[in-house]
């Protein structure tokens, strides 16, 4: 009987705007029956979710974001990847090594009432190798009477055997804990203006697309002059403004006000700027001057977000300046330039009359939702079963690529892992990447997405 794990969710969902790091993972390894499934729901909390061998359900989820205690983790169930190694001993051995690849921890599980086997020993090797930190549960312990089962597991030697009863629940609590103390340290957060609250953002672009003038008016627009922040520290070198009912930091604007002071290595001196004020924000606005054909230095800049990582706002200026022509020209311009970040909010500004510039706001944070978004792992790889069975990679030399699973790594911007049987080529990279954002938005955000070959 195989339990079938409907998995829905924990964790905020995409567009909640909710920010997070990454959380650590728990891969859960072992034989076939000793209860690797019925363990994971035990940790889910959800009996229910138990599913007695309905046919034609294939289990394409195997990955589960838990919580115990408050703290969060997603669980992977490796039997449910189906390896293709040929033979029980080579499947198990590939699966303990994936797991080994991917997990911060694992949990091995082994029938307490059947006893180590000779498999056992041999994952026992692989894990022990790898270094990561093992959670021995010791599984089917459903009374007193069967302690003593577990205990000759001490014989593996890999430390405590952990008896637990993953049916009835026995033992579970202590193993929960055993497996949370065994992770890594949390990583703190990233500080991001946290002091304040304050999201902060780059105005940036070549020099003369109006970036002084924009920052003048949107200060003199604000409806109150903005004071010091309660606990805010205030850096000379960022002006705090508010916009849209919300006060927002603009990072290095000393910078853009002191720019006709500096006349040699202007260009030099502004890249540097560019780079630094990225560096110290989370979203940029690029302004371009849409009276001018697109150049090439306008191209550089959104490179330079885009790599930095950073939110993504489009700007055009000096809209009151544009004829119908130019209008027509400018459409092309961005159809054939800007292409790559056709998924960058837009909009078209003057800040010499102040047209739509209160309009920087719901782009702004459209931007910084999508740049904190996470997809639920469980989401993310029913998303990409869909995907690879309605769309699979083309067969190249009689061999056919595959994503086998699928981990939204970390967010600010988000980064996905892909673990796949072999080397997806560009086009098809494109294709999942476009495929994502139709699926799950991004709008404003770089994403970032690396491939995990396993050989
Ligand atoms: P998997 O193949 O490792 O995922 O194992 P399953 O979770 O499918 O469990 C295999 C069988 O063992 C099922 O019939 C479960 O009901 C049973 N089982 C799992 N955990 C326990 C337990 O703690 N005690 C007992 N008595 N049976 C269990
Ligand atoms: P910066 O170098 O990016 O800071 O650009 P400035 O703010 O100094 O602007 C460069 C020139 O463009 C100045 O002469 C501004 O008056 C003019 N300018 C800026 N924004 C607009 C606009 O929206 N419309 C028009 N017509 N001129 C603008």
């Amino acid at each position: 009987v195989r339990p079938d794990l409907a998995g829905d969710e924990f964790g905020p969902e995409i567009g909640a705007g909710h920010e997070e790091g990454p959380a650590p993972m728990v891969a859960i390894v072992g034989r076939p029956n000793v209860g690797k499934s019925t363990l994971v729901n035990r940790i889910l909390g959800r009996r229910e979710a138990v599913v007695e061998d309905v046919p034609g359900v294939t289990r394409d989820r195997v990955a589960y974001d838990a919580n115990w205690g408050g703290r969060r983790f997603t669980v992977v169930d490796t039997g449910g990847w189906l390896p293709d190694a040929v033979g029980l001993a080579a499947a198990i051995a590939e699966q303990a090594r994936l797991a080994v690849e991917l997990a911060d921890a694992v949990v091995f599980v082994v029938d307490a009432t059947v006893g180590a086997t000779d498999v056992d020993e041999a994952v026992v090797e692989i894990l022990r190798r790898s270094g990561k930190p093992v959670v021995l549960a010791a599984n089917k312990v459903d009374d007193t009477a069967a302690e003593a089962d577990a205990a000759t597991l001490w014989g593996l030697g890999i430390g405590e055997p952990w008896p637990v009863s993953a049916l009835h629940g026995r033992g579970s609590g202590d193993l929960l804990d055993a497996i949370l103390d065994s992770l890594p340290e949390e990583a703190p957060p990233e500080d991001y203006g946290a002091e304040s609250g304050l999201r902060r953002v780059a105005l940036v672009g070549r020099p003369n697309v109006g970036k002084s003038s924009l920052l003048n008016k949107l200060a003199r627009e604000q409806r109150a002059v903005v004071h010091d922040v309660a606990g805010t520290t205030r850096d000379p070198v960022d002006e705090l403004i508010e916009l849209g009912g919300k006060t927002w930091r603009f990072v290095d604007t000393a910078g853009i006000r002191r720019r006709h002071r500096e006349n040699q290595g202007a260009d030099f001196y502004a890249t540097l700027r560019t780079r630094s004020a990225l560096e110290r924000s989370e979203v940029a606005v690029v302004l371009v001057d849409a009276g001018d054909p697109l150049a090439e230095q306008d191209l550089r800049i959104v490179s330079m977000v885009v790599e930095a990582g950073r939110g993504l706002v489009l700007a055009f200026n000096k809209w009151d300046l544009l004829d119908e022509e130019r209008r027509h020209y400018l459409e092309r311009e961005i159809d054939r330039q800007l292409h790559h970040v056709r998924w960058a909010p837009r909009v078209n500004v003057s800040a010499k009359t102040g047209r739509h510039v209160e309009k920087l706001v719901p782009a702004l944070e459209t931007a910084l939702e999508s740049w904190g978004s996470r997809v639920p792992t469980a989401k993310l790889n029913a998303f990409f079963a869909e995907l690879v069975a309605s769309h699979p990679h083309p067969v190249r030399s009689g061999k056919q690529p595959k994503v086998l699973f699928a981990t939204q790594a970390s967010v600010r911007p988000p980064r996905f892992v892909l673990f796949t049987s072999g080397f997806l080529e560009e086009g098809y990279r494109r294709f999942i990447e476009r495929r994502l954002r139709e699926e799950f938005g991004f709008a404003g955000s770089p994403i970032d997405i690396t491939m995990k070959i396993r050989e």
